[in-house]
């Protein structure tokens, strides 16, 4: 046997017998580190003649992988035998629970969103997805309203270009358009998502909020194919039949469009959240105006369409009865932590 093997053997006896942990990186130290024998050999291996200069090389390798393995291996024998002693020691009770995890769980506004695609998908919408930083054009343009319009100074919009041509979308209606452009008539199609507006917040308003826009599009469609779709919404959501009403509204990508109220879930006489009215105001809604159809490439002579754009983190706040709509992006785990 070479002497470099009856040294490996050596160590390898010491690291097995080694008392405990100190002992063993001692071991590892004057081996494996800077001065040990493993990097001397390879320090070594420039003034050696050409021919023995691999085979150290191989060798330096082969023992520090034995003493690295050895050594991890007296490693885990200290451990296991470490906790044998805790357990086989006074005071040891293995019927105390162990410490659970803290579990996270889904936010409200997520919550409710998946309730509402599984409703929707059931009702054979599909579920869209689209840009929040948007372009003009989908945004405004393309819903019939143009850069001079005064329904543009309703939204306060987050411009990201000098040009203004792109902006965070301020509706989910952009979705309508890139809708239309994807599929072929008839269909049915939803697109949840969050919306942006440069606004001072307070308890009803926020910066970003999430809505749901609802569009369908087929043949000879009417305000009663809307009003039915925005009932088995409510009942889908609130658990029962839930009394709407229809009252105009102007909104430049529907024609004619409306304001949807449902009736308070809350009271029968009035109360703090219907504003003692009774109704709550809770969605705009319209038939699909021709020229946004055309911005979609669909021909307003053949197709009609309805569109809805719910206001997602409103219908959250309901159903949970939640009064500051910060609360809901506030990341607040006392908040959150209530719907775990
Ligand atoms: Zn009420």
């Amino acid at each position: 046997m070479s002497d470099r093997q009856a040294e490996l053997d050596a160590l390898l006896v010491r690291i097995a017998a080694a008392p405990d942990a100190e002992a063993l990186r001692a071991i590892e130290r004057e081996t494996l580190e800077k001065e040990g024998v493993v990097a001397r050999l390879l320090a070594s291996i420039p003034t050696l003649p050409p021919q023995e200069r691999k085979a150290t090389g191989q060798w330096a390798n082969q023992m520090k992988r034995a003493v690295e393995e050895a050594a991890s291996a007296r490693r885990s024998a200290f451990e296991a035998a470490a906790l044998d002693a805790e357990r086989s020691g006074a005071g040891f009770d293995a019927t105390i629970p162990g410490k659970r995890p803290e579990r996270g769980s889904l936010h409200p506004v997520t919550r409710v969103t998946r309730e509402l695609e599984d409703l929707f998908t059931s009702m054979g919408y599909v579920v869209l997805d689209g840009p929040e930083v948007e372009l003009d054009w989908y945004n405004f343009e393309a819903l019939n309203i143009p850069r001079d319009h005064p329904a543009r100074d309703m939204q306060d919009t987050f411009r990201c270009d000098p040009e203004g041509n792109v902006v965070l979308r301020t509706h989910t209606s952009p979705g309508q358009v890139r809708a239309m452009e994807r599929m072929k008539p008839p269909f049915r199609a939803i697109v949840p998502g969050k919306v942006f507006r440069q606004e001072t917040t307070d308890a009803s308003h926020e910066h970003t909020f999430h809505q749901m826009e609802g569009l369908v599009v087929g043949r000879d469609l009417s305000v009663g194919h809307l009003i039915g779709a925005m009932k088995t919404l409510l009942r889908g959501v609130f658990g029962r039949e839930i009394e709407v009403r229809l009252r105009p509204g102007y909104f430049p990508f529907v024609e004619p469009g409306f304001e949807l109220d449902a009736r308070c879930p809350f009271c029968t006489e009035g109360c703090s959240v219907c504003k003692r009215s009774r109704w709550i105001e809770l969605l705009p809604c319209g038939m699909v105006h021709p020229n946004v159809l055309r911005s979609g490439g669909i021909d307003p002579e053949v197709w009609s369409g309805f569109a809805f754009g719910l206001g997602l983190s409103r219908l959250v706040m309901l159903r949970y009865g939640i009064d500051d709509v910060r609360h809901l992006l506030s990341g607040d785990l006392r908040f959150l932590e209530q719907f775990a």
